[in-house]
């Protein structure tokens, strides 16, 4: 009797162990998730072999501020109009959201760092996807519409402990020698114009001398103000000049980096106006992108984000007696006293991102075989193929390094 009544309690007591180490484990677990990365082992294939590849980047672009831009345009922005649609989760090691150091560090060498980390984790300089592919005879271009030296483009051609040590940023953006790079001058980049090598590379300041370069390798660094959302001096302009550069002359093709900048300071602001005009001049470049690819036949172009900010939520809307639900839509969030409200944050949040491939591309393909008493065709026939891509719905920052380098380094 005492035995089976110590059985029960020690059965008891085993059974409250094992819960409490369930329990303990799986909140460990649960809490290592929430604050960090955890590599899920499985990553993204395509068997696209492009020559070119076009990366551009909607800085804090989240689902909502796309879709705030398909309700200003009363239609689906450009880059909804891409083949493959994804989401990309965005966090880095540091907990919380990630800055755009962090971000665009995994996307430009596949490894999660700390936020304020310039392709640097842990003392080592990261190898990027830009040094790759020069080093595999590519071509590399950035265009940006905030200071070159800003931690997106940074991350993928210069390496640093802190992203604020523009002097060391700078530097390092002179000697990787870019091919092309548009965007805005800073202090560190007017410190080093003169280092900039004026025999193979032309120094413009402004549109007008961009315009004026016969050079194929041209750095455009801009006054503040200088690059605007609508007119003839935007993104998208620097963006096709930096295509034309880029695909002068060159068999071995090229890594093209478009970040459209400043939607996030304009999130940060919580000012859906500018946020909408950064947007929509992000878009354009994107068409132009998306045109000069079709028509090129051997380009991938990717579309995505390094994180979201303001934590911007768009009310449902309603068909009135007023107007259909579209209209009332639009007509709320081209009042900006009343949309400015849909941000709920002025910093960035760790909501997943999107992702949009447009890929397309041609191969010579053997001739049919003759028919009986006809001549053998000797003629390879060129024809167009729908690329192959097995990416799953949701993938992680560093999976955009794993596809780059597929379609670059194949
Ligand atoms: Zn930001």
């Amino acid at each position: 009797m005492a035995k089976a009544v110590d059985r029960k309690k020690q059965n008891r007591l085993l059974l409250i162990i094992v819960a409490v180490i369930s329990v303990v484990t799986l909140a460990t677990a649960a809490v290592l998730f929430a604050l960090n990365y955890v590599d899920s082992g499985v990553y993204p294939e395509s068997s696209a072999t492009p020559k070119n590849v076009i990366l551009l980047i909607g800085d804090g672009m989240g689902e909502n501020h796309i879709e705030a831009g398909n309700i200003y345009r009363s239609n689906k922005l450009n880059m909804e109009r891409f083949g493959v649609i994804g989401e990309v989760m965005t966090r880095s090691l540091t907990p919380g959201a990630t800055d755009s150091a962090a971000a665009a560090t995994a996307m430009a060498t596949g490894v999660k760092t700390y936020n304020g980390r310039i392709s640097y984790k842990d003392g080592k300089n990261l190898e990027t996807i830009a040094e790759m592919a020069k080093e595999a005879g590519k071509k590399v271009g950035i265009v940006v519409t905030k200071p070159v030296t800003d931690a997106t483009p940074a991350a993928f051609v210069s390496h640093a402990k802190d992203r604020g040590d523009t002097a060391e940023i700078a530097r390092q953006i002179v000697d990787f020698g870019l091919d092309v790079l548009f965007g805005l001058t800073d202090e560190a980049m007017d410190a080093l114009k003169g280092e900039i090598p004026s025999d193979t590379r032309d120094l413009c300041t402004s549109f007008n001398e961009i315009a004026g370069s016969s050079k194929e390798s041209v750095y455009g660094l801009l006054d503040d103000g200088a690059i605007q959302t609508v007119g003839s001096n935007t993104l998208n302009s620097l963006t096709g000049t930096a295509l034309k550069k880029l695909s002068a002359n060159n068999e071995n093709g090229f890594l093209l980096i478009v970040e459209g900048s400043k939607i996030d300071s304009a999130s940060h602001d919580n000012d859906m106006e500018s946020m909408l005009a950064e947007l929509t001049a992000f878009d354009a470049a994107v068409s132009t992108c998306r045109n000069w690819a079709q028509e090129n036949g051997e380009t991938v172009v990717m579309v995505t984000a390094d994180h979201e900010t303001g934590g911007l939520k768009i009310p449902k809307f309603e068909d009135t007696d007023s107007g259909t639900a579209k209209q009332n839509a639009r007509e709320a969030l081209t009042d900006y006293a009343t949309s400015n409200g849909w941000f709920t944050k002025t910093g960035h949040t760790s909501a997943n991102v999107k992702y949009f491939i447009y890929a397309t591309g041609s191969e010579l393909a053997q001739p049919a075989a003759p028919a009986e008493g006809e001549e053998p065709k000797t003629e390879y026939l060129e024809i167009n193929y729908s690329v192959k891509m097995d990416i799953p719905e949701e993938i992680d920052n560093t999976d955009i390094f794993r596809l780059l380098s597929q379609w670059l380094l194949h």
